[in-house]
């Protein structure tokens, strides 16, 4: 279980975070939804401390995290170990095969031996249908293709969570769906995720929690069938907003 507590962050005069605490259940889907600049991607990255919060706390396992205090690399790379980030715009590197990519963090990170991270690698792209990839650059790829690439590198070294920040948001339609698909086949094989999506239609059929963020505040933090089932006023204005 991840869990954080009063999860201050302010840029210079503007209060991002404004004592955010919850809780991200293993083996769920937690979709983190809200009005734009509500503060949504400034809490996931500090759930993997991109950004570092000035106040609060964050447990996962026997790891606790306390933001007011200076924090070291190997915390980081500790806390990164279980919870690994998707990027919107994927984030390959350009110069590196697709089995390069993914196994780049077990091998130089984690110390895992190459050819196990090579098997592993080829067993998770085995998994989402792009084996046939392995050896080729990432702009051999269609956006769709290297965004499932880089959910696979983030699942390399076995995070207990995935963050994925609006992965979708940079894809057509199409490869929208593709990407969707797979999220879907890893949130009900019981993978443990943390979303900021604006798509509802996902955070219907997939999420297991809702956190509904607005001006730095969490609105609702509840089930995905609360949510949607029993709309406050704000949440109704909002889904109408969007839709
Ligand atoms: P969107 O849905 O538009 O992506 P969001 O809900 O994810 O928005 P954030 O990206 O977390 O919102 O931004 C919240 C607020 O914090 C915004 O006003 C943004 O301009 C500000 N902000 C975010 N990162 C920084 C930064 N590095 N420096 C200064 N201000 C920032």
């Amino acid at each position: 279980m991840l869990k954080i507590e009063n999860v201050q962050k302010s840029f210079g005069k503007k209060h991002v975070l404004q004592g955010i605490s919850t809780t991200f259940p293993e083996h769920k889907t937690t979709v983190i939804v809200g009005p734009s600049g509500s503060g949504k991607t400034t809490l996931l990255r500090s759930l993997d401390l991109l950004v570092q919060p000035d106040q609060g706390t964050l447990e996962i396992g026997s790891l606790r995290v306390n933001f007011a205090n200076p924090i070291d690399k190997k915390m980081k790379n500790e806390l990164r170990d279980q919870t690994s980030m998707v990027f919107q715009n994927w984030n390959l590197f350009p110069n590196l095969t697709i089995l390069q990519n993914i196994t780049v963090a077990p091998i130089y990170v984690q110390k895992v031996n190459k050819n196990e991270a090579d098997q592993q690698a080829r067993a998770l792209l085995d998994e989402v249908g792009l084996a046939d990839y392995a050896d080729v650059y990432p702009h051999e790829l269609s956006g769709g293709q290297q965004q499932r690439i880089s959910i696979c590198r983030a699942l390399a070294v076995k995070p207990q969570y995935i963050l994925l920040d609006e992965p979708t948001s940079a894809l057509d339609p199409e490869m929208e769906t593709q990407v969707l698909k797979m999220l879907e086949k890893l949130s009900s094989d019981g993978q443990s995720m943390i979303m900021v999506t604006h798509n509802m239609q996902f955070a219907k059929e997939a999420a297991d929690k809702i956190l509904f963020l607005e001006d730095g505040q969490l609105q609702f933090d509840g089930s995905c069938a609360d949510f949607f089932a029993n709309p406050s006023a704000r949440v109704t204005d909002f889904l109408q907003g969007i839709s």
